[in-house]
């Protein structure tokens, strides 16, 4: 692999997994897999490589932006792998922007579609995403089935970040959730798979095991575990690191040093205004009245609530238009392809009949005369001409001539197969059977025209037709082909009209 100097790209694996270890130098290594990707062609690593950086997108506070590239990959490709994890990716970005609700219907299929023998890291990856968007605001207990299974996953990998990331997702959901027991058994097994491995606790795993401790009343070893996040821990999210200032806040009010507080909530307000981390940022302020309360300064404590509520107000809002905004750009993602799908169904089609179109029908042709025999089948190919058709535009209007051409198009969907105006007055089938079926229901076809009532047309109006009908044979080309079916159709002209031509 060709690689910018400096840049160890590895394998796709190692680069969804670093996601969870450091951010350091990411995004560049999914630029150079990307465009090397482009370049041989693998269109799915060159995917799953933008889905990388959509994820670090959704990570770094732009999460619609995140959303907006997963999307966009979900929406061009029916690459399985790529599909499912484009809709883990979604999925995060949703559920950072507060769309909790929407993000679990992402969470599904992006592990539902995966099955044994996939990547290890995305199958554990995805059921991670699974198992906290399950569990996150769920109302009630945990739902620990969706955690086992990720862990399970996860363990198989051997990834220590991976085996980390759904222990301190579970351990979080259960300390949220009231569950302390099971909070303290999963921030201990974080622990020891830390000090087995050698894998540091990266901020945010930290940040929940100094919490359970802190809960615990274990407040030495909670403030050691935060303080050394703070200086040395990677952070895997943009507020990663402002959150473990905050629990480092709450221990410091907790020992009674409100002052040492106010001044961690300070450097957390500042990261928050340099990363524009809006909750971050309000959640702080909060913080920072209390303390001031304890301080006995209480027109302070009141002054930054009065701010803590007019910035979440403002929050509130800001997020639900955040969440329209998406949800609009899905709408006209959905559009987009909707339109899509019927401009090139129009370009198709004919105007007339709504039969395929000679572009479609002579696609068709060079698609089936490329694939082998053996694949594909038998193939039959048949021209239909109405006949002395001229007489009837000039006996019964040109407006009568369109009506029959749209009936016998009717008549001609009713065999089956592709059926298709070739120009004028003359159609096209292309039939999946072997010689003597494909011509038993061309003749069922001429007897059927013959034999309609054209007289619901236009009174006294007849219509016959004639069908020349061919075999595909092994060296046959879309030329070859047609021009048999065409000399057998004028053979039935010259033998009288109305009847069909076989060879
Ligand atoms: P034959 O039995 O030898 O095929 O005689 P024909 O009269 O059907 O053949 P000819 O090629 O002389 O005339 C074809 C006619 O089809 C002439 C043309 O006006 C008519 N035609 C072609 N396209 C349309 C159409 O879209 N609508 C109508 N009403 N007539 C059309
Ligand atoms: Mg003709
Ligand atoms: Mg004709």
């Amino acid at each position: 692999m060709n690689t910018a100097p400096g840049i160890v790209v590895g394998s796709l694996d190692s680069l969804v997994a670093d996601i969870y270890v450091s951010h350091k130098g990411l995004a560049e290594r999914a630029d150079v897999l990307v465009r090397s990707a482009e370049r041989t062609g693998d269109r799915q690593t060159a995917d799953l490589g933008r889905l990388v950086v959509a994820e670090l997108y959704n990570r770094g506070g732009r999460a619609p932006e995140g959303i907006a590239q997963a999307r966009a990959v979900l929406s061009s490709t029916g690459d399985r792998i790529v599909v499912a994890h484009a809709h883990a990716v979604v999925a995060g970005g949703l559920w950072r922007i507060g769309d909790s609700a929407q993000a679990v219907r992402n969470a599904y299929p992006a592990s539902r579609m995966l099955q044994p023998g996939d990547p290890a890291v995305l199958r554990a990856d995805h059921a991670i995403v699974l198992a906290l968007q399950v569990n996150d605001r769920r109302i009630g207990g945990i739902s620990h089935r969706e955690f086992r299974v990720a862990q399970e996953l996860a363990d198989a990998t051997r990834i220590p970040a991976l085996i980390l990331a759904n222990l301190n997702n579970w351990a979080w959901c259960a300390y949220t959730h009231g569950d302390m027991r099971t909070a303290v058994d999963l921030a201990e097994r974080m622990r020891m798979c830390s000090e087995r491995t050698g894998a540091p606790l990266n901020a945010s795993c930290a940040d929940t095991v100094a919490r359970i401790m802190l809960e615990t009343g274990d407040q030495v070893n909670a403030t050691t575990v935060i303080e050394h996040a703070i200086a040395t821990a990677e952070a895997t999210d943009s507020d990663a690191i402002p959150n473990a200032l905050m629990t480092l806040a709450d221990i410091q009010r907790r020992d009674g040093n409100a002052g040492a507080a106010l001044n961690t909530l300070r450097a957390c307000r500042e990261m928050a205004a340099r990363d524009q981390l809006a909750d971050v940022d309000a959640t702080a302020r909060k913080m920072i009245s209390a303390c001031y309360a304890e301080l006995g300064d209480f027109a302070a404590a009141y002054r930054e609530m009065v701010e803590f509520h007019n910035a979440w107000t403002v929050r509130r809002s800001e997020r639900s238009e955040v969440m329209a905004r998406v949800a609009h750009a899905q709408f006209a993602v959905d559009e987009a392809r909707r339109t899509t799908e019927r401009f090139r169904e129009m370009a198709e089609r004919d105007a007339l009949t709504g039969l395929w179109n000679r572009r479609r029908s002579d696609d068709r042709l060079a698609t089936l005369t490329r694939t082998p025999a053996t694949r594909r089948g038998p193939v039959c190919v048949a021209l239909l001409d109405l006949d002395h058709f001229k007489a009837v535009n000039d006996t019964y209007t040109h407006a009568i001539g369109d009506m029959v051409l749209c009936r016998v198009a009717d008549l001609m969907r009713t065999v089956g197969g592709h059926a298709g105006r070739h120009g004028g007055e003359e159609f096209i089938l292309v039939l999946d059977a072997d010689p003597a079926v494909a011509a038993r229901r061309c003749d069922q076809l001429r007897a059927a025209i013959q034999g309609y009532d054209w007289t619901s047309v236009a009174p006294g109006l007849s219509v016959t037709a004639s069908i020349g009908l061919t075999a595909m044979r092994p060296d046959d080309n879309a030329h070859s082909l047609v021009n048999r079916a065409d000399e057998l159709l004028y053979a039935a002209k010259r033998d009288g009209r109305n009847r069909l031509a076989i060879g």
